[in-house]
């Protein structure tokens, strides 16, 4: 294997790795990823919205479309939504393999490969793990697309516990549920998640996605959820568990660029503090990553330049990821009660047409920014 012509090498055959790679049009790159095969294990309930699956570019895997969304405090429900399609719920075994044959044309794939940084006179190089085999390489850019816990980011210093909040989820797929398939449900309930939510999410044909995310033992906490709340209760009496999956969620971002080493992806943070939801952001700064990193070779530039992509994928949505941490600040402080007392407030004052006009799942902060300043009546200011 001469593992030594690839001028970039990226960790991480997630989709966010893949459309980095792509996106990389002049040079040879390679895509390590430890798992045998693209797109599993799966850690993502699959919401995407419009913006979003056009930034994907499209991909293979659509199993359903959503209209809107029921929301759920402890003993208040928010309908949200109209005829229009907001979003549609992917297979993401589907999607992301999709996007690896597309990138594929452009970059090469060794999988069952462990990727780890090794310093050497201040140099950032990798050692591949290929199925017991060891190589060295000193590509002239490494990039991390290894996901939340990314081991590159931490081995660099860019990642730590500091700058980055980590929630872990646990997610059931169920068949023979009772659901209408055109909305998703999102429980804001702090008896069952205290720092996050649960949704169930129809994939269509008697199939839904229930998860919860939180801090601690996500397993136990979403059999008490399906097995106590009324709600989950009506919608999966008959249902039976065809597929489990755990996963992690990153809040919040630091550095991403250090010498020749980029993040990207979740491994960022690149993800919307109040749903999680990564794809759409990840998407859009793998693009901007990969422009960047192609020019810093065809141009021979200083390392300096790779700064570049930091300043680029900030100003696209580092105002929004901010937006959301801070007003996840508020949630974690919100009670039960008081989050009844705002989906009422949303409910009997008009809002849930402003929020069906001006709602959009990808900048969310705009409109919770409007209703908390509603609710509060001016007390709170954002920014
Ligand atoms: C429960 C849950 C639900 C979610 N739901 C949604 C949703 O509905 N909509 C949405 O937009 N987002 C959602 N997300 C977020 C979304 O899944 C992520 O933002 C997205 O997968 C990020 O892609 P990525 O390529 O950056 O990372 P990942 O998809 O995590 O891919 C990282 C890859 O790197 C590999 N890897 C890691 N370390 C190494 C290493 N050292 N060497 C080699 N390979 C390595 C991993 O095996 C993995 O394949 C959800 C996340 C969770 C946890």
């Amino acid at each position: 294997m001469d593992l030594e012509k690839y001028d970039v090498v990226i960790v991480g055959g997630g989709p966010i790795g893949c459309i980095t790679g792509e996106s990389i049009k002049n040079h040879n790159v390679l895509i390590v990823e430890e798992h045998q095969s693209i797109g599993v294990p799966l850690q993502c309930a699959g919401l995407i919205s419009k913006k979003g699956v056009e930034e994907l570019g499209n991909p293979k895997g659509c199993v359903n479309k959503i209209r809107g969304a029921y929301i759920h405090a402890k003993n208040t429900t928010v309908n949200i939504g109209n005829e229009e399609i907001r979003a549609y719920v992917f297979e993401r075994k589907v999607m992301d393999k999709d996007i690896a044959i597309r990138a594929s044309k452009r970059v090469d794939f060794l999988l069952k490969t462990y990727g780890r940084i090794k310093i050497e006179e201040n140099k950032y190089k990798l050692i591949l793990n290929h199925m017991g085999e060891e190589f060295e390489i000193s590509p002239k850019v490494i990039i991390g697309a290894d996901g939340a816990k990314s081991t590159i980011g931490k081995s660099v210093g860019l990642v730590n516990n500091k700058n980055r909040e980590i929630l872990s989820s646990c997610q059931f797929e169920m068949v023979n549920v009772n659901v209408d398939d055109d909305f998703v449900h999102v429980f804001i309930d702090k008896d069952y998640s205290k720092e996050f939510f649960i949704w169930i999410i129809p994939m269509g044909k008697d199939r839904v996605r229930v998860g919860l995310c939180d801090k601690g033992n996500c397993y136990k906490k979403l059999l008490d959820f399906i097995n106590n709340h009324p709600t989950a209760k009506e919608i999966l009496k008959n249902a039976t568990i065809t597929e489990f999956s755990v996963g992690t969620l990153p809040i919040g971002y630091s550095k991403t660029v250090k010498n020749n080493v980029l993040l990207v992806g979740d491994a960022a943070g690149q993800v919307k503090p109040l749903t999680g939801g990564g794809l759409y952001y990840g998407a859009k700064c793998a693009k901007i990553c990969g422009k960047i990193v192609d020019e810093y070779l065809s141009n021979d530039y200083d390392l300096n330049y790779l700064k570049n992509y930091e300043k680029l994928w900030k100003k696209e949505i580092g105002r929004e990821i901010d937006r959301g941490l801070k007003i996840r600040k508020i949630f974690l402080k919100m009670s039960n009660n008081q989050i009844d007392k705002l989906l009422n407030f949303i409910k009997n004052s008009g809002l849930v047409e402003y929020i069906n006009e001006y709602g959009d799942m990808d900048k969310p902060s705009d409109v919770v920014r409007y209703v908390f300043e509603n609710y509060f009546k001016g007390f709170l200011k954002f920014r």
